[in-house]
């Protein structure tokens, strides 16, 4: 198939394009570059560098390249960030989101994947979550998120609009050619990996009082590579109607704790630790339930393991140690 994946010179967005082209898809990269990096876009895609507000553009990729679906990752997805400039997250999670629909109207094309967040939930009563938990987004970002994935609903609904909504827990780890590399960096894996590597002093831990075995917030974190293949399966199965899904490793999930523990362990490295202030909008406990997308589409997450996951990202932090500047 011929495919536009918005935000693929992102993080995740370049896994998913990656696996898309081994798939044997031809793959549009169509990202405005505010946090993707050039470097990290594969040669054999077509690269179209606009904004999803330029609907010009936009149009005119669709129809050039004559897109066949849509892999939705262009977003802003900074927890801390939505809080402090909501309308940033509305703009850009929403609103540059149905400028994406619109388009996709206008060229008759019917199929989506959209990235979308396990945020969605906000502070859940019950662990792991289903999909069926209630949605109360504690932030911007998260509601931002579930505001496009009303959108899909209704459009679905009047206008045949198929879509896979994946709700994603904390993508983490690294392809051998695509890892994270943020600026400034926010997320807790690369941050703990800079403090072993001695790019930074110290990882700060973001609370010890929550109501979690340790005081420290428990994330499920799942590796990119098998988050990229499940875009693959959700894809294949449009045809037969739009969905939800989870998309996390489920279990007990991991603390901030366990996680910089786990990078001392891998790295051989010391990692000191301070604890700080609460991060405004983080609930303390964020699993997944992924069974229906195991269930349904056979989702096998494979590099589960939260040591290959951070081995993984410190490989490709020793092969990239600038990420990609410089590249
Ligand atoms: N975290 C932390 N220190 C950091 C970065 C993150 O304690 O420097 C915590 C954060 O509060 C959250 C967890 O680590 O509980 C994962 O955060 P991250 O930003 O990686 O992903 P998020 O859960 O926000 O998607």
């Amino acid at each position: 198939m011929r495919i536009l994946v918005t935000g693929g010179a992102g993080y995740i967005g370049s896994v998913v394009t990656e696996e898309l082209l081994s798939d044997g898809h031809t793959v549009v990269v169509y990202d405005n570059l505010s946090k993707g990096h050039r470097a990290s876009i594969s040669h054999s895609t077509e690269f179209v560098h606009a904004d999803l507000t330029d609907a010009e553009t936009l149009g005119q990729t669709f129809a050039q390249h004559e897109i066949e679906a849509v892999v939705h990752m262009a977003a802003d997805s900074l927890v801390g960030e939505s809080v402090e400039n909501p309308a940033r997250y509305y703009q850009n999670n929403l609103v540059a989101g149905l400028c994406l629909l619109n388009a996709m109207r206008a060229a008759g094309v019917q199929h989506i994947v959209f990235s979308s967040t396990a945020a969605t939930y906000g502070e859940p009563e019950e662990q792991p979550i289903a999909e069926t938990a209630p949605n109360n987004p504690t932030n911007p970002y998260g509601a931002s998120k579930l505001a496009f994935e009303h959108a899909l609903r209704w459009y679905d609904k009047a206008y045949d609009l198929r879509y896979a909504s994946l709700r994603y827990f904390n993508a983490a780890g690294a392809s051998e050619r695509c890892g994270e590399s943020h600026d400034p960096e926010t997320h807790l894996i690369p941050i703990a990996l800079q403090a072993a590597a001695g790019s930074r002093t110290h990882v700060e831990i973001y609370g010890d009082d929550y109501p979690t075995p340790d005081g420290t917030c428990v994330r499920d974190y799942v590796h990119v590579i098998d988050l990229a293949r499940a875009h693959i399966l959700a894809l294949g199965a449009l045809d037969q109607g739009s969905r939800i899904y989870n998309l996390g490793c489920g279990g007990a999930g991991y603390s901030v704790r366990e996680v910089i523990q786990a990078a001392r362990r891998i790295t051989g490295r010391p990692i000191p630790e301070r604890v700080g202030p609460r991060r405004p909008g983080d609930p303390a406990i964020l699993v997944a339930s992924a069974d229906k997308i195991k269930r349904e589409l056979g989702w096998n997450p494979a590099l589960q393991d939260l040591e290959v996951i951070i081995e993984s990202a410190w490989r490709w932090m020793l092969t990239n140690p600038n990420g990609y500047h410089g590249t």
